[in-house]
């Protein structure tokens, strides 16, 4: 096995050196890992096969909290009136629920470029 990874990094062609810290996955983990390795002036790689910002910024805390605040609003809506209020309820927009959930992505493309 030894003599096999000798004989292969023997035989490879020379590579020349880009990045001094490769960071696979730009979620909330890659990108702060990435973030602190920067903060040290070294030069930092992120490789991403999906979307900026990983499960967090796409379908996991953003969106979730997101919808539960969204969720609480309506519930106080309904029993505004119970405590002395009188507001009306007139239309819901899904569409700024999406707007919002872009906001945190352009955030993260921000910080990328800030990064770079
Ligand atoms: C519904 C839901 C709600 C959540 N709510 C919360 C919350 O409120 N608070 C909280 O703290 N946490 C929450 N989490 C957990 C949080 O999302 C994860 O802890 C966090 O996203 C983990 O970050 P990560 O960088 O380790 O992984 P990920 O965010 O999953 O990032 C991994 C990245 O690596 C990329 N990748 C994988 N393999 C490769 C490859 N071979 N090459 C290139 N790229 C690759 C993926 O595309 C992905 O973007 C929630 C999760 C879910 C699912």
């Amino acid at each position: 096995m030894r003599f096999t990874l000798q004989l292969l990094c023997r035989n490879m062609p020379p590579v020349k050196k880009v990045f001094d810290y490769l960071v696979i996955g730009g979620g909330s983990g890659g990108l702060a890992s990435a973030r602190r390795a920067a903060e040290f002036g070294v030069n930092v790689g992120i490789i991403e096969h999906g979307k900026w910002g990983g499960t967090c910024v796409n379908v996991g805390c953003v969106p979730k909290k997101i919808m539960f605040n969204t969720a609480m609003h309506a519930e106080m809506i309904r029993d505004h009136k119970d405590f002395g209020f009188n507001v009306e309820f007139k239309n819901f927009s899904w569409g700024v629920l999406d707007y919002i959930k872009s906001t945190f992505y352009i955030a993260v493309e921000t910080e990328l470029f800030m990064m770079t």
